[in-house]
């Protein structure tokens, strides 16, 4: 008897490695396609020119506080005398004053046409940050190779690198195949909702549905991704959904100086402590495993075989996933309280306690799965649990890496950055091409910029060279 149980367990055993040998062997991580890399010319006024674009302070500073609209006035005054070509030959449309439009007619127009995106507004800088920058942060400082300022990456260097590929394309009387819109949105910061929420709307009540829109999110990386011995261009080809949920206790309060057993805010702490207490289950979305995948060649063998056979080693790779903030982000729907409001005077127990959760949805499940989470964790009817409806978007449709669009940004990368390996991933945070998702075939965030630094923070700055190779970027992209 032991020994036929043994001998069914060696059989077992013999299949599993089997499977496990069978699935590594077949697994082929990196694409196999690859487009030979083509000089980079130096375009030495773009430098000037994002220089230039730096030194407009089109900050937003909050969704309730009033911009400087003659700061944005002089960056339309700039755009128009450093793009003429742009103007003249481009129609264009202005949405809420400040975001733009422009419609370059395609050789073809039976072919469904691309967006190419970028915002013109920049985050503010804290005064007390301002002394720790390198050089002033709206300097625009250009100090041999790098051009200084608030905005160099997040994104003005984008939106400067594609209206300069359009105004030298322009120049060459170079015509798209297909129909090309440039969409520039001046609120990205602070929502989008002026901006890209608007002009979103143009298209899809025009009925233009967009083959590909490409935005800001991706990027180049020499750091993260050392085993695969290459730089790795991340392309987002999926976003994580963004919704906020109110918890708001409501009972009698009182005279601080007899406080009853609980109050409205000891049963919103508890509420809260509990929400944090657990995550939402785990799950590994499209783009997520796809990243897992292309940046696991060059690992080890151990490495490869792990990633070909996600159906028995998934659980521990989460796990793995789970011991860094970034990570954890990439493989669960997160919930955490952003803002927490109770009491009016020292004295007095207020009768209202109110907390807001700002959570971000993994592709996968949903807002409603969200509330249905902080409800079960909470199990307490005194705690009124409700997704607040502005500012929600459920989690996007991912496009495949095998998509067409994803094959061209992928060529088109190939060809600005020697050995680069480029591969899917997921936006965590939130970007303007969201508003285009209900409606475009294919979204994917990408620039490829190298190493960025600074974004969001001090010494925001990008290098000549980066500037160089974006330009050539959307100059091909253009011509495709
Ligand atoms: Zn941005």
């Amino acid at each position: 008897m032991i020994k036929r149980i043994f001998i069914t367990f060696c059989i077992l055993l013999v299949g599993l490695i089997g499977v496990l040998l069978f699935n590594t062997f077949r697994f082929n991580p990196a694409s196999e396609s690859s487009k030979p890399s083509i000089a980079i010319n130096k375009y030495d006024t773009a430098a000037l020119h994002l220089s230039q674009a730096l030194q407009i302070k089109t900050v937003s500073f909050g969704d309730t506080l009033p911009i400087d609209t003659a700061e944005f006035i002089k960056f339309r005054t700039f755009m128009e005398t450093t793009y003429p070509l742009m103007h003249q030959k481009l129609e264009k449309k202005s949405f809420n004053l400040f975001s733009y439009v422009f419609t370059w007619k395609g050789k073809d127009t039976t072919l469904a046409p691309y967006v190419l995106m970028a915002h013109t507004d920049v985050v503010p800088v804290e005064a007390i940050a301002e002394s720790k920058w390198s050089y002033p942060s709206f300097s625009g400082a250009i100090d041999k190779d790098t051009i200084w300022g608030r905005g160099a990456v997040d994104d003005k260097g984008s939106a400067i690198a594609i209206m300069e590929a359009v105004e030298l394309s322009l120049q060459e009387n170079i015509q798209p195949n297909r129909t090309i819109y440039l969409c520039f949105g001046h609120d990205e910061e602070i929502s989008g909702k002026r901006g890209a929420a608007i002009f979103s709307k143009w298209f899809d009540s025009s009925n233009i549905k967009p083959a590909l829109v490409l935005d800001e999110g991706g990027m180049v990386d020499t750091e993260k991704f050392k085993a695969t011995g290459r730089p790795v261009a991340v392309v987002g080809t999926g976003e994580k959904g963004y919704t906020n949920i109110d918890l708001t206790v409501e009972i009698p309060g009182g005279h601080s100086s007899t406080p009853m057993k609980e109050t409205a805010i000891d049963i919103l702490n508890k509420a809260i402590v509990k929400v944090r207490a657990k995550q939402m289950p785990a799950l590994i979305a499209p783009p997520v495993q796809d990243l897992l995948n292309r940046t696991s060649a060059g690992e080890s063998f151990f490495t490869k075989m792990v990633m070909a056979n996600m159906w028995l080693f998934k659980g521990s790779v989460i796990k793995k996933m789970e011991a860094s903030n970034q990570t954890n982000a990439m493989v669960h729907t997160t919930l955490v309280p952003t803002i927490v409001k109770a009491g009016i005077k020292d004295n007095v127990i207020p009768s209202i306690a109110k907390a807001t959760f700002n959570s971000r949805i993994l592709p996968g499940q949903t807002s409603g799965d969200v509330v249905a989470f902080v409800k079960k964790a909470i199990n307490d009817e005194r705690v009124i649990v409700k997704k607040q409806t502005i500012s929600l978007f459920e989690a996007s449709a991912t496009t495949s890496a095998d998509h067409p669009t994803f094959k061209k940004i992928e060529g088109l990368t190939q060809q600005v950055l020697p050995n680069v390996l480029v591969s899917p991933y997921l936006v965590v945070g939130a970007t303007d091409s969201r508003y285009f998702r209900p409606f475009s075939e294919s979204v994917l965030n990408f620039s490829p910029m190298q190493d960025v630094k600074g974004f969001h923070g001090i010494d925001e700055r990008l290098g000549k060279e980066d500037l160089n190779r974006m330009i050539t970027f959307y100059k091909l992209f253009i011509q495709e």
